[in-house]
């Protein structure tokens, strides 16, 4: 792989700060600030930590109680997959060995099809000798426990201070003051030097940029939505299915997606779409829920004896996908994580496009010289965010479609068979789109982009006849290897 976009722009601009120990001096000199964080979760968490670790002040506000009180889930899924994006910018800041005690590794997929046979597929890649020796994962977390971590290791900093049950309803873009309700209702005002959104999806602090001059916004809903239902462990507390895997049940125009968790459940997640013959609408009663499960997933009803009964009780959730530009207003107010680009959650990497968001800017704040240079790194952040928002959208939802429609199709498996061992035995010349956008930084706009061109020599190369029982040969690889280097369209 090139070197990324941002070592680039970051070369570019300021070759003089490429070296980290001189980045490091010119970031203790610059003055510690008044900063605001709109949101305390998944990013919001992480990026006022980072914030604090270079010397500023950071006021953290939340709509919702603290996490650590009471019995709060955080909301939406349970559980979440971290992978290496997720895990760098944990690394910059410091805290990813206290995330690996709470997070589970998956190292593949296992198919579940409609007669309960099974097919198993690795994450990861094979070393030259076609061994799985040590390999790569993705990584299951609660979304409620890894919230609470990065409070708690974030309350830690001197520097970072929460303030639970304050919801921002206003923003004044001119004074840089925020409006604060508390849960009692009263509201108070307070002026910032800068200020984060880190607000989600329906980002209070995004709906006021949403009113300044030639701000774009777009949001659309998924016409699929999802529900979860838990599979609890046995008696004994043993997990029912491989603990190590991500189980797929792909059923043409709807899937059921297992993930494990540390405690031995496993959360159970069918997406599929509101109406029609399989909808979730029709699914309103014992007998309805019943016949879909015996029809499509019969061999997890013995693991869920109550599937019924928790179907009925859970929320029906939507699927909402929103996109804006740009990312940043003047040298004082920026969104990250959902509030910039709330994405569908097929290719797990919602929060770990939110923390590569941190990761990024982090970086672009290494390289500043000077506090003028704010209006400078908040523009380089939304030119580079902006198209990998952008893209991971996209593959996102191409991603549905692989999950739900072709996991089960034989071309399918025959091609990740075919691209496992290319980019074994070529180390450097083929990865693997899922690996591109799962274990490598690739900004995601260049992974669709080599994607695409993958797709259009790998479907030539399954149209051939008979290349299920030869396309372990020489010529092949090197028939492949050639029309990558010579499509650079
Ligand atoms: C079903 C599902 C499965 C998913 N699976 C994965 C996965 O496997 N891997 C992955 O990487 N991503 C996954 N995601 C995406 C992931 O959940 C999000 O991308 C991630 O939560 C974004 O984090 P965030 O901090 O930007 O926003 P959020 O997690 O939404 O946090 C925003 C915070 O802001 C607070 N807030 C909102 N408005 C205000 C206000 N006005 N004032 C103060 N506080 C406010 C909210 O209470 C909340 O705490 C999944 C999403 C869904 C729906």
């Amino acid at each position: 792989m090139g070197m990324t976009s941002l070592q680039t722009l970051t070369k570019r601009l300021k070759p003089q700060f490429t070296n980290r120990s001189m980045s490091k001096q010119i970031q203790h000199a610059l003055a510690p600030e008044k900063m605001a964080v709109v949101g305390a979760g998944l990013v919001g968490s992480l990026w006022a930590l980072m914030l604090a670790q270079r010397g500023h002040h950071v006021d953290v506000f939340e709509r919702r109680p603290d996490p650590r009180k009471g019995t709060y889930k955080g909301g939406r899924s349970i559980n979440l997959a971290l992978s290496d994006r997720g895990w760098r910018a944990l690394e910059k800041a410091g805290i990813a060995h206290a995330v690996r005690e709470i997070a589970l590794p998956i190292t593949h997929r296992t198919m579940h099809a409609t007669d309960g046979s099974l097919t198993r597929q690795p994450y990861g890649l094979p070393n030259a000798k076609g061994k799985f020796n040590d390999p790569q994962c993705i990584y299951s977390v609660s979304r409620a426990l890894l919230n609470r971590l990065l409070v708690e290791e974030s309350e830690k900093h001197q520097y970072v201070n929460y303030r639970f049950d304050h919801r921002c309803v206003d923003m004044d873009l001119e004074s840089k003051k925020l409006t604060l309700e508390k849960a009692d209702g009263k509201q108070h005002m307070q002026t910032f030097d800068r200020i984060f959104g880190t607000d989600g999806a329906f980002s209070r602090v995004r709906d006021r940029l949403m009113r300044t001059d030639r701000f774009d916004f777009a949001q659309r809903y998924l016409t699929h939505g999802y529900k979860e239902i838990e599979m609890r462990p046995s008696a004994n507390g043993d997990f029912k299915m491989e603990a190590d895997a991500l189980h797929i049940w792909p059923r043409g125009e709807f899937m059921l997606m297992g993930l494990p968790n540390p405690d031995g459940t496993f959360t159970c997640t069918v997406f599929a779409p509101y109406d029609g013959p399989n909808g979730l609408n029709g699914l309103d009663s014992d007998d309805a829920v019943m016949t879909y499960f015996s029809t499509h997933f019969s061999d997890v009803i013995p693991l869920i004896p109550d599937f019924t009964k928790q179907w009925l009780a859970n929320p029906t959730s939507s699927l909402v996908m929103t996109q804006c530009y740009p990312w940043h207003h003047g040298d004082s107010i920026c969104l990250m994580g959902d509030a910039s680009h709330a994405i569908v959650p097929f290719y797990g990497q919602g929060m770990n496009s939110g923390m590569e968001d941190c990761s990024v800017l982090s970086e672009l704040l290494d390289a500043m010289n000077s506090p003028q240079d704010w209006a400078n790194t908040m523009q380089q952040y939304t030119a580079l965010r902006k198209p990998s928002g952008d893209a991971i959208l996209e593959l996102a939802l191409r991603n549905y479609i692989e999950m739900r429609d072709k996991t089960g199709d034989p071309s399918f498996l025959l091609r990740k068979k075919i691209e496992a061992k290319l980019a074994a035995k070529f180390p450097g010349r083929w990865l693997p789109l899922y690996s591109q956008v799962t274990f490598s930084h690739t900004p995601y706009e260049q992974a669709l982009k080599a994607g695409k061109r993958q797709d259009r020599i790998m479907e030539k190369v399954l149209a051939q006849e008979g290349i299920e029982d030869d396309w372990d040969r020489p010529e092949t690889f090197e028939s492949i290897l050639n029309a990558w280097e010579s499509d650079s369209a």
